[in-house]
């Protein structure tokens, strides 16, 4: 199974961030949300002791505001539960701030093989404009420090058209990125338009400006041998995320920590995401997934990953025009939006099912 662990601490809050964290914490309250974790972990055992571990992924917030002391203590409860002779991955996302060699060392000691950069800009007006952190000096700091270091399977975080951004500012960040260091994954992400507080949209690209910042990344990607395996993912061969998969392919996942998702047994339920209910062990249950929403999933997942077998739709006309206006391409019995227009994915899907 697949295990996600939130850690809902950040040095700073982040003004397009909508996780539930906070950045106010202290070592009694990391002390008391680890020992809550112990006892959650070992409550979903004593309920499932013929699960195996096949991947753990520290999400946030800012895992990395964790020492190595912590993340082993947290790994340790994990493996003293199942042993880790099924594992494949472990992941933690990190801010730049937090990484030195030191840090880099103590991570690989404890089995961490992939690690998640949060980079997001190497443009210091946006960094400041959005409440990151951050400095492109901590960045390549960051990045230098991981060229040298144990981990090599790094995935770098982008954001396309956050405010005061220049044009060509995602071509010029991964040419930066990759003349220090040489990630294996990048993730290219847009902000949804409610993410925007209202002072921001003088400074804002438009719309079409942040496609073509989306397209051009991806370009630049794919000349250098990676592919995108997901509407905001790309990765060279092999080192795509197993966790991140496990979302998209309808496997089981458990989440641990506050407000974390688990999909176990075709149920989907979420822990609180507020401390206090968090402590108090509430969740919120979408119920049993019916086969007809598995599909509906199934298909929406596709549209944003390998593709969707023609056979699964039954709206072949609507296919058919999709395809002649150039939405739609079919290679192989298998139906994907095209590069040009995967920005309409969503009413693509709506049309479709
Ligand atoms: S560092 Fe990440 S998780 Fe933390 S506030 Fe910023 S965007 Fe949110």
């Amino acid at each position: 199974m697949f295990f996600y662990l939130h850690i809902p601490f950040c040095r700073q809050k982040c003004r397009y961030c909508k996780f539930a964290l906070t950045p106010k914490f202290d070592e009694l309250k990391v002390r008391t949300y680890i020992d809550a974790l112990k006892r959650e972990i070992g409550d979903f055992f004593s309920t499932h002791p013929e699960v195996s571990i096949k991947t753990v992924y520290f999400g946030g917030g800012t895992p990395s505001v964790l020492t190595g002391e912590q993340i082993a203590e947290i790994l340790d409860v994990f493996r003293r539960q199942k042993g880790f002779a099924d594992i494949s991955e472990i992941t933690l996302e990190s801010n730049p701030e937090d990484i030195s060699s030191e840090y880099l060392d103590a991570l690989s000691r404890l089995w961490i093989n992939r690690l998640s950069l949060g980079v997001q800009t190497l443009n210091n007006e946006s960094l400041r404009m959005v409440g990151r952190a951050d400095s492109n000096g901590s960045i390549f700091q960051a990045l230098d420090a991981i060229a040298e270091g144990p981990i090599g399977n790094v995935s770098i975080d982008l954001i396309a058209g956050l405010p005061g951004t220049a044009p060509e500012q995602i071509v010029s960040d991964l040419t930066e990125i990759f003349s220090r260091a040489t990630p294996k994954h990048v993730s290219i992400y847009m902000l949804e338009d409610e993410s925007y507080p209202a002072s921001w949209k003088p400074h804002l690209p438009d719309e079409g400006t942040i496609r073509s910042e989306y397209r051009s990344g991806m370009e630049w990607l794919q000349s250098r041998g990676f592919y995108r395996y997901e509407l905001s993912n790309f990765a060279l061969p092999g080192f795509e995320s197993k966790h991140n998969q496990s979302y998209w392919n309808h496997s089981d996942y458990q989440g641990f920590w506050l407000s974390s998702a688990s999909f176990v047994g075709g149920e989907r339920f979420a822990n609180s995401s507020s401390f206090m209910g968090y402590y108090r062990g509430e969740k919120q249950t979408d119920g049993i997934l019916s086969s007809e929403s598995r599909n509906i999933e199934r298909i929406m997942f596709g549209f944003r990953t390998s593709g969707v077998s023609l056979d699964e739709l039954q709206n072949r006309s609507m296919v058919e025009k999709f395809r002649e206006e150039g939405l739609l391409e079919v290679r192989e019995n298998k139906v994907f939006p095209t590069s040009t227009w995967i920005f309409l994915i969503d009413y693509i899907i709506g049309e479709l099912i």
